[in-house]
């Protein structure tokens, strides 16, 4: 690996100063940070206007760090999976998800995952590091990209559903975020883009500290905590009550709404008890609850509750007033399903 450095970790100012530094205007900072994120060059020779000495020196000092599509794979119902590699090999995985006239990014915030939700493919393969705010970039220029491509049209919404937990990489994703919602980058509102998160209260007051204006979603799957632990052990650490009050203060603070995901598998949260709790859960701020289908991933532990089961849960909700969605899966044939993601095809 190259012991130069990755021009995409300075900011627009240090860029300036950069220029400034070796006796040039600091506007060709500008001009450079333009090329790297809003026009996403993989090379200092498609700058076109910066000059040819300036491009060397640029050449000199810096690398371009990019992500590379290794791997496309199509499902049957649209859906696209890539293994994206990254500069020092390792991979991760993100989804283009196509729905009506709409066009979905899943991307991943972390190489593996440090959580461990036993229900997850994902969990099992351990964290390498976190992705790097440009790293997270790309992988929705690449969909973008794709989705003009494959469906002649730009990507509309982004879920930070893919590996790793988002909420465990603070920094990187706000950073990413910032450079997607900004005109210097995508331009994408904020209000298109979804953080899920396995539920990490210190760091869900943050969000709400720092008034972030995107949506938020937690991975709820229990609303009993020591159901929750047994099948989300650092629930044991981050307690269900801990993760309340967050949620509270996360409402108080942003005023938007929060989705909870939830699985419902046989024998473990899919009683009348478990339906009780979620209701009760769900009280405590404004919320709306999907349903997610479970997708297998080789454990006998784990089975898809029955439909009745569902729609028990769907009725009660409703009566609540709580709305309600049940999501089907896509790109299972792919192994590009929610959970599924764990570099399989490497
Ligand atoms: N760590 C974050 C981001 C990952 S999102 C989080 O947990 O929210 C991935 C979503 O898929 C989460 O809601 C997760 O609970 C869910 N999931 C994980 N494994 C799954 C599986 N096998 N089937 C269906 N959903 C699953």
């Amino acid at each position: 690996m190259s012991d130069k450095k990755d021009i995409r970790a300075l900011t627009k100012e240090q860029l300036r100063s950069f220029f400034e530094e070796i006796g040039q205007p600091a506007f060709r900072g500008n001009q450079v940070y333009e090329w790297l994120w809003q026009k996403s060059v993989h090379s200092f020779d498609a700058m076109t206007n910066i000059s040819k000495a300036t491009r060397a020196k640029l050449q000199e000092q810096f690398v371009i760090n990019h992500i590379k599509v290794d791997q496309l794979q199509r499902s049957s119902d649209g859906t696209i999976k890539n293994a994206v590699r990254l500069h020092d090999d390792l991979i991760v995985e993100s989804v283009l998800i196509p729905v009506k006239d709409r066009t979905t990014a899943c991307v991943s915030s972390q190489v593996g995952c440090s959580l461990d939700c036993q229900f997850c493919a994902t969990a099992r393969l351990k964290r390498m590091r976190n992705l790097n705010p440009d790293e997270i970039y790309d992988q929705v220029v690449a969909i973008h990209n794709e989705s003009l491509l494959y469906f002649n049209r730009p990507l509309t919404n982004i879920v930070f559903m893919g590996m790793g937990e988002p909420l465990m990489n603070y920094n990187n994703v706000l950073k990413a975020i910032d450079k997607i919602t900004s005109p210097e980058g995508l331009g994408m509102s904020p209000k298109r883009i979804t953080v899920s998160t396995s539920g990490v209260p210190k760091m869900i007051k943050k969000l709400a500290d720092d008034k972030v204006r995107f949506n938020l979603a937690v991975s709820l799957h229990s609303a009993i905590e020591e159901v929750r632990t047994s099948i989300m052990p650092f629930n044991a650490t981050f307690s269900l009550t801990d993760l309340r009050d967050s949620l509270i203060y996360w409402y108080k603070q942003t005023k938007s709404r929060i989705t909870y995901e939830y699985v419902v598998w046989e024998g473990i949260n899919d009683k009348p008890r478990d339906i009780e709790a979620l209701i009760k859960f769900c009280k405590f701020a404004p919320a709306k609850v999907n349903l997610i289908e479970y997708n297998p991933i080789d454990d006998e532990r784990f089975r898809q509750a029955s439909s009745r089961a569902i729609e028990a849960y769907v009725k009660a909700l409703e009566e609540e007033g709580i709305t309600v969605t049940v999501r089907r899966s896509r790109g299972k044939d792919i192994d590009a399903a929610c959970g599924q993601l764990a570099n399989k095809t490497t």
